[in-house]
C-alpha cells in the first residue's frame, strides 16, 4: 500500500516539503487554517483542506488516523506546534516529523515524542557558514551534537599528497570515508591513494578535530 502524508502548515517550509513530496508522486494531504494558502496548493497536493490542527475533532474528522506520516510545519505559533504534535501523538500516529523555532521547543518536541525534530533554519545557517569560512567546503552535516561529516574540494594544499602523507587520522583525528574523483567514487580509499586537486572528500570526525583539518587543510 502506498504511503500517506500529511503536512500541517504551509508557509514556506511545509509548502517546500509539500510540493516536493506530491512531485515525488507521493499522496499528501496539505493542511493550514489559512484559505490563501490552501487555495496555493488545491492542484498540487492530493487533497487541500482548511483547518485548525489544534482542533482534535477535525483532524478525526480528516481520517488523519490512516497517515503514516505527519510533517508539523507551523512556523511562529510554538503553542500550536506542541499541541498538534501532542494530539497527532495521542491518535496513534506513527511517523511525526516537526519543525522546530528553537533548541526550547525542540526539547518539548522531544519529550512529547516527535520522532524527528527539525531544524532547518539552524542547520542551514550552519552548512552556509562553514562554506563561508572556506570555498573548499561543500557542506557540512551534523551526525551529532560534536560530530559531523563535511564535505570538501581537496584543492592546492592536499594535491597531489597521499592520506599517509598528511597523515589525517593522526593529525586530526578523522578519517576520510571516501574520495568523490569526476563520476567516480572511491570509497574508504588506500592510505596510499594520492589526491587530485580536484577531488572531493568525505570526512568524518568529532567537530574539533574537524574544525583543525578545516583551518589547516582546507
Ligand atoms: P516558514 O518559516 O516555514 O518559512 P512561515 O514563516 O510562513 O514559514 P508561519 O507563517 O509562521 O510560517 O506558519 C506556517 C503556516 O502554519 C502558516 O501558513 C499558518 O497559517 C499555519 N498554521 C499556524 N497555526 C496553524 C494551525 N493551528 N493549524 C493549521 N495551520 C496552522
Ligand atoms: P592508524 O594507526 O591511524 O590506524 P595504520 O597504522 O592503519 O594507521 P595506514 O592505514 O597505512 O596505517 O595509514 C597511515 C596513516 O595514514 C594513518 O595513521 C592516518 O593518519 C592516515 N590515513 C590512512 N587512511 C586514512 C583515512 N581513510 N582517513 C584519514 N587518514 C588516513
Ligand atoms: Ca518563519
Amino acid at each position: 500500500m502506498k504511503k500517506e502524508f500529511a503536512v500541517i502548515g504551509l508557509g514556506r517550509f511545509g509548502g517546500s516539503i509539500c510540493r516536493e513530496l506530491s512531485r515525488e508522486g507521493m499522496e499528501v494531504l496539505a493542511l493550514d487554517l489559512d484559505e490563501d494558502k490552501v487555495n496555493e496548493y488545491r492542484d498540487i497536493a492530493s487533497h487541500a483542506v482548511i483547518a485548525d490542527s489544534t482542533d482534535e475533532n477535525a483532524l478525526k474528522e480528516l481520517g488523519f488516523r490512516n497517515i503514516d506520516h505527519v510533517i508539523v510545519a507551523i512556523g511562529d505559533n510554538i503553542q500550536a506546534s506542541m499541541l498538534t504534535t501532542l494530539i497527532l501523538k495521542e491518535m496513534g500516529i506513527k511517523m511525526i516529523t516537526v519543525k522546530a523555532q528553537n533548541d526550547y521547543h525542540e526539547k518539548i518536541l522531544n519529550k512529547i515524542g516527535a520522532d524527528q525534530v527539525v531544524h532547518p533554519e539552524r542547520d542551514m545557517g550552519k552548512r552556509i557558514a562553514h562554506n563561508i569560512i572556506s570555498n573548499n567546503i561543500l557542506d557540512y552535516i551534523e551526525l551529532s551534537d560534536d560530530h559531523s561529516v563535511v564535505e570538501v574540494k581537496a584543492g592546492s594544499k592536499m594535491s597531489g599528497r597521499t592520506l599517509v602523507d598528511l597523515d589525517i587520522r593522526a593529525e586530526y583525528g578523522c578519517n576520510v570515508v571516501a574520495i568523490k574523483r569526476e563520476k567516480d567514487v572511491i570509497v574508504s580509499p588506500m592510505a596510499t591513494e594520492e589526491i587530485r586537486e580536484s577531488d572531493v572528500l568525505i570526512v568524518i570526525g568529532a567537530d574539533k578535530d574537524i574544525s583543525r583539518f578545516e583551518k589547516n587543510l582546507v
